[in-house]
Order: C-alpha cells, then sequence, then structure tokens
C-alpha cells in the first residue's frame, strides 16, 4: 500500500506548490473513515482509495481530483456527510465526492443490455464535473485489477457492465489506453474460453513472425531514405481483445487477419504520405480494395490518414497508416479521439506503440484548468446531446430519459401513461415533492397514486413531454366528455318525464341509428353539450311520441320549475363548493364538477350575475355549457322560446364558503363632496371588494354609480343594499340584475 509522503511526493513530481496539506488531510480522513472495513480480498479497505488516487497521480490529475479520489466512497460507505466533507475539504470537493456517491448507484442498477446506452449517458449527464468521470474510471479500472478476488457471479456482472459502459465510455472521452486496459481486464471475465483460445494464438503467432516487425521496419526505413523521405515508423500489436472483437465483426479466423502486425508510418508533409504510399505499393504486393484514402476524403470527425494492406516478406498481411505529424496529433487526440473509437470499432491506437495513453486525457484537464467549463468540453467532443436530457430512476432502479426540465409528472407519463393518470404526488430521493418539481439529474422518483385521479387541465401547461402532454389531453378529455354525459342522462331524464315516460339510457342502443351516432355515451355526452336535443331523442326512441310543446311559465316555489317535481330538480355544484351531504335521499345525484379550472362547463352570466341565495336557472349553450342566471334576471327572456336548454339547477355552497361571486349595486346619491367616500365606507365595512365603478351625472345634484362587487351570497348583498340606502347622501340603492334594462 501507498504510503501517505509517496503519493504527495508523486503530486509533488508533476506539480509544483502542489497543496500537501489538502492530500494529507484527505489521506488520514479516508483512512480513518473506512478504519477496519476490510476488501474482499482481505486488505484494508482504505487499500482502495488509495491505488484510485494512484491511478490518478500517474495520469498527473491536481489535487482536489486526487483528494477526491481518497474521498470517493466515503459518504457511500462510511459515516461521512457530504456537510462534513465540505466543512473540511471545501464545496468543490465535496461537490466532486457527491457525484461519485451518485454514480456509485449505477453499479446497483439492472445491467439489462437496453439500459446500456443509457447509463452511459447518464455517467456523462450526472458528471457535471469531468473530474467525477475521470475517478469513476479509476474506480473502476481499479475495481478490474482486483476483480479476482470478488465472487463469481459478481466478478461476471461487474465485467461485462465494464465492457458495455465504462470501456465504451472512456474510448468516448478519448482515454484509449484506459479503455483497452478496462477491455482487457473484462474480456477474461466475461468470455474466459475465448480469451484463452486467443491469447495463445497471439502468443504463438508472434513467436513465429518473431522477425516480421524488424524486417518490415527496417525494409521501409530504408526504402523512404532511398526515396529521401524522412520518416517515423511504428509497430503496432493487437491485444487480445481487439484482434477478438474483428474475428466476429468480420467472422475470420485469426489466421485471416490482416492487422495482427500493423505499422504506422508518419511523414512530414502531404506529398510525403503519398510518396510513401508509392514506395509501399512498388515493394510489397497491395491486397486490393483495401486501400482507403483518408486524406483526400477526410472522415466526418476529421480524421485523417492512408490505409493500406500489403502481402508482407512471409506471405503475412500487413496493415499500414500513412499520415503526417499533424494528422496524427488530430488522430490522438482532440476531436478524433472519441467518434473514430464510437461505435464499438477500433481501427487503430492499439498495441505495442507505446503512446502516451493519457495524453488526451492530459489535455482534457489542461482545458479545464484554462477555464473551459465541462460543459463546453462535452459539447466540444460531441457529447452535446447529453446534456439536454435528465435521467432518474424508478425506486427499483429502471433508468429513465427526460429532456430537461422534465417534471415528476413527465416522469410519471414515461413510465406509464397509467401511472401518469393516476398519479397524485411523488417522492424526489424519498422527500415528498410538488409534482412540478423539476427533476435532477440521478433522482429516484416515486410516483404516489390514486384510483380516484384524472389528470388536471392545468398540468398540460406544466409538462414538457409530448407523450404526457397528450396523455394529460386525452384524459382531461374524456372526464369533461364523462360530465357532459352526466348532464346528458339528468336532461333526458327530465325530458322523457316531461313526456309522461320513464328513461333509461339502454332505450338508446336501438335508437342509434336513427340519432345518427355510434355509441349510447355519444347521445348522452351530445344532449349534455347541447348540440342534441332531447325532444329527438324521446322521438328517435318512440316514434309515435308527439311532441306537445309546452311553453314555460316561471317555476312556482313549491312545485319545482316547469312542472317538475321539486324531487327531481338538479343538484348542481358550482366553483369553489365543495361537495357535501346536502343531497338527500332519492334524488338526483349531483354532476360532479371540480373547480373553476376550465373544464367545467358552469359559467356565471357576466352582467349582474346571481350569488348563493338567489333563485338560479341554468340555460344550456351548445358548446359552451351552462350559463348559470338569478331566476329574475331580464336577458332570460331571449330563451322563453327554447324550454329544451333551461336546465333546473340549485346552489350547493357549504355554509361559510370563502368563495366570492360578483353583483351589481346601482347608487344614486347627492352629489357633494364625500358622497364617495361614504359609500365606500359602507362597502369597507362589509368587505365587499368592489370590482368596478362607473359614475355618470343625470341631473345636476345627482349621480349615478354602478358598482361590480363581489360577495359571499344573498344575505350580505342585502346587508349592503340597505346600509347603503340608510346612508342620507344616497336617494336610492338597488341591485340589478341582467344586462341594464332601462
Ligand atoms: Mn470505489
Amino acid at each position: 500500500m501507498m504510503r501517505q509522503y509517496e503519493l504527495v511526493e508523486k503530486v509533488n513530481g508533476y506539480k509544483k506548490n502542489a497543496d500537501e496539506a489538502l492530500l494529507n488531510k484527505a489521506y488520514i480522513y479516508a483512512m480513518q473513515k473506512h478504519g477496519q472495513q476490510k476488501r474482499a480480498n482481505g486488505d484494508p479497505y482504505f487499500s482502495h482509495p488509495l491505488e484510485v488516487a494512484a491511478i490518478l497521480t500517474d495520469l498527473r490529475l491536481d489535487e482536489e481530483t486526487i483528494a477526491t479520489a481518497l474521498l470517493h466512497d466515503t459518504i457511500e460507505d462510511t459515516d461521512a456527510t457530504r456537510k462534513e466533507i465540505d466543512a473540511l475539504f471545501g464545496e468543490k470537493i465535496g461537490f466532486l465526492v457527491e457525484g461519485l456517491t451518485k454514480l456509485k448507484r449505477l453499479d446497483l442498477v439492472s445491467k439489462k443490455a437496453e439500459q446500456a446506452e443509457n447509463l452511459r449517458r447518464l455517467l456523462l449527464a450526472i458528471s457535471d464535473d469531468v473530474r467525477v468521470l475521470l475517478v469513476k474510471l479509476a474506480d473502476r479500472l481499479h475495481n478490474m485489477r482486483t476483480l479476482d478476488h470478488m465472487p463469481a457471479e459478481k466478478r461476471s456482472r461487474i465485467a461485462a457492465e465494464t465492457m458495455e459502459i465504462y470501456a465504451p465510455l472512456a474510448g468516448r472521452i478519448g482515454m484509449q489506453g484506459m479503455r483497452e486496459e478496462l477491455e482487457e481486464l473484462a474480456f477474461r471475465h466475461v468470455n474466459p474460453s475465448a480469451h484463452a483460445m486467443v491469447t495463445a494464438k497471439l502468443a504463438e503467432l508472434v513467436e513465429k513472425n518473431r522477425n516480421l516487425v524488424s524486417t518490415i521496419t527496417s525494409e521501409l526505413a530504408s526504402k523512404l531514405e532511398r526515396e529521401g523521405i524522412q520518416a517515423t515508423v511504428k509497430s503496432r500489436q493487437k491485444r487480445a481483445f481487439s484482434v477478438f472483437r474483428k474475428m466476429e465483426n468480420k467472422r475470420l479466423s485469426l489466421e485471416q487477419l490482416s492487422d495482427l502486425f500493423g505499422f504506422r508510418i508518419i511523414v512530414g508533409t502531404l506529398e510525403d504520405c503519398y510518396r510513401t504510399l508509392g514506395v509501399v505499393h512498388t515493394t510489397w504486393q497491395m491486397v486490393p480494395a483495401r486501400f482507403k484514402d483518408f486524406i483526400s476524403t477526410p472522415k466526418q470527425n476529421d480524421y485523417r490518414s492512408l490505409h493500406t494492406t500489403v502481402i508482407g516478406p512471409s506471405r503475412q498481411r500487413v496493415e499500414l497508416q500513412i499520415r503526417t505529424w499533424e494528422m496524427h496529433e488530430v488522430a490522438e487526440f482532440g476531436i478524433a479521439a472519441h467518434t473514430l473509437y464510437k461505435d464499438g470499432f477500433a481501427p487503430d491506437g492499439n498495441g505495442s506503440e507505446k503512446m502516451n495513453a493519457f495524453a488526451t486525457l492530459r489535455k482534457t484537464i489542461a482545458q479545464l484548468a484554462e477555464g473551459v467549463n465541462p460543459e463546453e468540453f462535452l459539447e466540444h467532443t460531441k457529447l452535446e446531446l447529453f446534456l439536454d436530457q435528465v435521467f432518474c430512476f424508478t425506486p427499483k432502479g429502471r433508468i429513465i430519459a427526460l429532456p430537461k426540465g422534465a417534471t415528476p409528472i413527465d416522469f410519471a407519463y414515461a413510465v406509464h401513461t397509467d401511472v401518469g393518470n393516476t398519479c397524485v404526488g411523488c417522492k424526489i430521493n424519498g422527500q415528498i415533492m410538488p409534482v412540478i418539481t423539476e427533476l435532477k439529474n440521478g433522482d429516484e422518483v416515486e410516483i404516489i397514486r390514486s384510483k380516484a385521479q384524472t389528470p388536471p387541465a392545468a398540468w398540460e401547461s406544466v409538462v414538457v413531454t409530448g407523450k404526457a402532454r397528450a396523455s394529460i389531453r386525452r384524459a382531461t378529455r374524456e372526464a369533461v366528455r364523462k360530465q357532459y354525459a352526466g348532464l346528458g342522462t339528468r336532461i333526458l331524464e327530465r325530458a322523457f318525464a316531461r313526456a309522461g315516460k320513464t328513461f333509461a339510457s339502454e332505450m338508446l342502443a336501438g335508437a342509434l341509428p336513427r340519432l345518427a351516432r355510434e355509441a349510447v355515451d355519444d347521445v348522452l355526452a351530445d344532449v349534455g353539450r347541447g348540440e342534441l336535443a332531447s325532444v329527438d331523442v324521446i322521438r328517435a326512441v318512440f316514434p309515435d311520441y308527439k311532441d306537445e310543446r309546452v311553453s314555460h311559465a316561471m317555476p312556482d316555489k313549491d312545485e319545482g320549475w316547469f312542472g317538475l317535481k321539486a324531487g327531481s330538480s338538479m343538484l348542481f355544484r358550482v366553483p369553489g363548493s365543495r361537495a357535501k351531504g346536502k343531497r338527500k335521499q332519492g334524488e338526483t345525484p349531483a354532476i360532479p364538477i371540480r373547480g373553476a379550472s376550465g373544464d367545467l362547463p358552469v359559467r356565471f352570466s357576466p352582467d349582474g350575475g346571481a350569488v348563493p341565495g338567489d333563485r338560479i336557472v341554468g340555460i344550456l349553450t351548445p358548446r359552451k355549457g351552462i350559463t348559470i342566471f338569478p331566476i329574475q334576471s331580464p336577458e332570460l327572456k331571449e330563451y322563453d322560446e327554447m324550454p329544451e336548454r333551461w336546465l333546473d339547477v340549485r346552489w350547493d355552497i357549504e355554509e361559510g364558503s370563502s368563495e366570492r361571486f360578483p353583483a351589481r349595486i346601482k347608487v344614486v346619491a347627492i352629489n357633494e363632496p364625500g358622497t364617495l367616500a361614504t359609500i365606500a365606507e359602507v362597502m369597507a365595512n362589509n368587505d365587499a371588494n368592489i370590482q368596478n365603478l362607473a359614475m355618470h351625472r343625470t341631473a345636476p345634484d345627482f349621480m349615478d354609480m354602478v358598482f361590480d362587487i363581489e360577495v359571499w351570497d344573498l344575505n350580505h348583498l342585502t346587508r349592503i343594499i340597505r346600509q347603503l340606502a340608510a346612508k342620507p347622501v344616497v336617494s336610492k340603492a338597488e341591485r340589478i340584475v341582467g344586462r341594464e334594462s332601462e
């Protein structure tokens, strides 16, 4: 196990003025926190974070990253907290360690293949700071190096995960060395027999062609020299895993593989590339169809090189890449590094070349140090598509990918439409939170459901995913339709009763063709919407029925309206009122109206509307629903000839409800200073909200004032009018109902 001073010395070796105190503090803290914990192989647990830190010193990373490596398992595996780490090491390190704690969850997640891409994206997205990802990869590398001590079952799971997720990820951020070591280590566990076979064969072949590399290298060097081309020739040999992958991809035997032996020729100029190609092709026989010119047509990621395969001195196929130093740089670092290896295909970069595996990484870190933020870095490496996504977990560990800005409602719908439709609340990371909370990467979301729920229409404007929006719209439409169908049922019950018949919805089935509707529910909803007249329904059911249109009269107080018995009058719940057991047994059940959210078909006449205590009547307007008028409203005259549209309704307002209703008062007062103040005082004393006031002078000494106020009920309104009338400055105070009728 590395000693404390050795670690510090290593950092000092590549960084001037390193923060030794920080390293020492992190070393001691982590060692104490992990205490007596042991690894699977019996080593003290602390040896693990220490080795991870050591891997990162090989990459010459900064002290913050090294300290983070030392601390990376403390929050998850010891009693250490983010708060404590913040206090001791600063918020930056606290943030990094917490990031790693989040990532650790991934190790617990199900390993289904279709999740692999999500997991890779999650890793990237969650690593707000690329250093989190670097520590995570080093962590994984050390775990892979010490995998032998794990139980067999765990071993193959971890190895498969490394192969599917971590190795490609390392490749994508340009760490080819890390990628290859991870693959190599995983290969042994994922496919032990293939690993053994390829390794043995490879050794055999290398032995057989022992002289090939030196022969080709010297022959190339001398020929190029003769042509006056300055070149560096590098040989490279595949690792077992990349050989195996190629055998699989191309369905070839090991002997058939052309590039077990590869060479890279790096020259000074572009012209030299083609001249070198000429030399190669005149020296050895080229393999047709294997030549590729990525110089005249570079790959999308700017990769440029000439690729060719020739038959070597001992009839062995040899692959060659020819490029300038500049092209080499681009291929090794930067843009090419991740995309070139993107899809599990590595045409080069392997083998004995001993390229500084971490040059790319260091460049990355250098960029960070230069103030390039991680987002810019990711964007630069064309990974920006991950940045507008968030990845969250279900309690069972399934990953749900959502667009940025998504809410738990979106999450619920992403899991399943039913889950969304029955969502009433949520827990985020175990805490009850509002369902409109914006989700963050790594959040675990638990949806609280209720069978009785239908999604509020207002959610439609909150969600960001199309699926959620469409589902909410559908569910809302369905709920409104249900309300209309309920309303239609009541209307038909009443109309049938008036015609001396008893209504049952089964009657409609046979009449559907005559009504030109497809389903009974369509009939009910259309009647409720006022798009189908109840008398037409009666005629469709009873073709002999003669419509004895009775012009309606003002309802008698005792008999109910329109000659109906009081018992059959509809009970209407108005916006803001709460359901309460006011309904008597045997009455028609109330049509459920849910608050003033816009999806209910009830509104109040805008001019001098009804207040609780008024006798009221509903007028059905096609597509608009029901408008409530006070029974004395002159506007009702317009509907005299349309008894179909009249509905009997009544208040269901709870005692002491805080809901207010608009009413209009006309006051005629003496035109003198202080009059308005007197009137305003009455209003204020009675807690009436004045919404609007219109004044005009009718006579030299008088003025008319029309107040729109909000009151609780008729008593409240009457009290205000009485008190106004009692004021000496007021000559007249009266309520106005409906549009001015004078
Ligand atoms: Mn670890």
